[in-house]
């Protein structure tokens, strides 16, 4: 068989659009594509605050990936990538191997503790779906156990949230919405459940618009939520986090760290060059020194030449990067020209729970409250639309038309 074989490694955003748009620009005579995945589903990393908070449905962000992916064209592998070894174009799976001619790595991110002493032991991350949904049964425990131990530390209530960048503050709008309807249901007081978000640097979401950081800090703040700026997270305990010059112990019966994300480390055990994790590629998405090796999504560092600096890591990027990587793939394929990827950014808008939010759109209007929440609906959904049409938006979407 001489067909020359495209492996994709991982079905997030990157992966996922990758796949679609290469069954799109290729007849199977023209490459035979393999995308390998650790679950049988596709989940939404952008949704996975809700589900650590327990605010959606956890069914409504993950999606099967042989109802988007034909396993006709495709071939669906579920495995888990331990290596690749590139000089021999072999990927090293849990239970198998498979050789490629080109590869697609988008892996996604990893949560990065900076070697924050006890993090790796002692804290939850926001990091996949199965790890959200233990955060979510952990939390809904701590409020059952106090109620039959009325003897039990109050503190074991607080949840802790270690990190407030975008997804620390997400899931804090979430947890202000879900916290009080625990309460109800466990009859505790509310004043009793305590919601603290811990932020090293002046103020959360640092480096983001005054205003809209001014807003997102007051929606939290006025739904109960306390939110500690500089003040550095020192080391994290089986009781809590240990904070600020004076090692104050704040104790918690949750404790949540989203203090940053870093490249999947598949990539270092790969032998790639390393820049904080990530590999920093070409203009057109390869890795440095190989012809047939892209790396998207958060596992690449994709470099904005106007100021020289990388692109933040985003789902709206990742779904870029895949476009511009399976029409370069085609141009390998056809001995054509490969393209510069070019980022077109929409905005960034951040949910503050169900009903509230900010961000800026792609003309840099500001938008709040409401519209804002609505607005985030709506970039949700379109995404569920590019990748499954109006069958997989009226299946899984947020706007619900009935
Ligand atoms: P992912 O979408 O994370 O996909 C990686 C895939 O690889 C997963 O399916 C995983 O299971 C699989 N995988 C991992 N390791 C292995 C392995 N060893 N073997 C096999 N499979 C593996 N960005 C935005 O633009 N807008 C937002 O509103 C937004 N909100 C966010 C909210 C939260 C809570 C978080 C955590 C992030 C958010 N982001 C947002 C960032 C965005 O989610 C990421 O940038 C995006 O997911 C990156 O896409 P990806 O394809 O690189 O990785
Ligand atoms: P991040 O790196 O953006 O934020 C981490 C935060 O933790 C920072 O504010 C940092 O100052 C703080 N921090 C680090 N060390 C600390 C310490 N020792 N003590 C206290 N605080 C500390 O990471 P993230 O929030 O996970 O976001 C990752 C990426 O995903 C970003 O690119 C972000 O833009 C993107 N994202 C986007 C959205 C959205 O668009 N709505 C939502 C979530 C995430």
């Amino acid at each position: 068989n001489t067909t020359p074989r495209i492996v994709v490694l991982g079905a997030g955003y990157a992966g996922m659009m990758t796949t679609k748009k290469l069954m799109k620009y290729l007849s199977p005579e023209e490459a035979e594509i393999v995308l390998v995945n650790k679950h049988n589903y596709h989940y939404q990393t952008t949704w996975l605050h809700e589900v650590a908070a327990g605010t959606i449905n956890q069914n409504q962000v993950r999606i099967m990936i042989r109802d988007i992916i034909s396993p006709n064209r495709v071939r669906l592998i579920y495995d888990t990538v331990e290596e690749i070894v590139t000089d021999e174009k072999i990927v090293k799976l849990e239970n198998s191997e498979i050789p490629y001619d080109y590869l697609v790595i988008s892996l996604g991110f990893e949560t990065n503790t900076f070697g924050i002493k006890g993090m790796d032991e002692h804290a939850f991350f926001i990091e996949s779906f199965d790890q959200c949904q233990l955060i979510r049964e952990h939390i809904e425990y701590q409020f059952a156990n106090y109620k039959n131990h009325p003897e039990a530390d109050e503190s074991s209530l607080t949840i802790l949230v270690g990190g407030g960048g975008f997804t620390g503050i997400e899931f804090i709008g979430e947890l202000v919405e879900r916290i009080p309807n625990l309460c109800r249901k466990y009859d505790i007081e509310r004043k009793k459940a305590k919601i603290i978000n811990v932020e090293a640097a002046p103020s959360i979401l640092p480096s983001f618009d005054p205003d809209l950081v001014q807003y997102a800090k007051k929606s939290l703040q006025d739904r109960g939520a306390e939110i500690m700026e500089g003040t550095r997270i020192q080391e994290c305990t089986e009781e809590g986090f240990i904070v600020g010059d004076n090692n104050e112990l704040i104790k918690a019966g949750t404790i949540v760290w989203t203090g940053g994300v870093t490249g999947n480390s598949v990539l270092g055990k790969s032998g790639f060059e390393l820049t904080k994790g990530k590999v920093t590629v070409n203009g057109d998405l390869r890795a440095p020194g190989y012809e047939n090796v892209f790396i998207l999504g958060d596992c690449a560092w994709v470099m904005n030449k106007e100021d020289n600096r990388p692109y933040p890591p985003t789902a709206q990027a990742a779904m870029q990067h895949a476009i511009t990587c399976a029409k370069n793939i085609r141009a390998l394929l056809h001995n054509g020209t490969l393209e510069e990827f070019t980022f077109h950014d929409k905005g960034t808008v951040a949910s503050l729970g169900v009903t509230d939010g900010m961000g800026t759109v792609f003309n840099g209007k500001k938008l709040y409250g409401k519209t804002a929440a609505a607005m985030k609906k709506v970039v949700d959904d379109r995404y569920l639309f590019l990748l499954g049409g109006p069958h997989l938006l009226l299946k899984k979407g947020k706007i619900r038309p009935f």
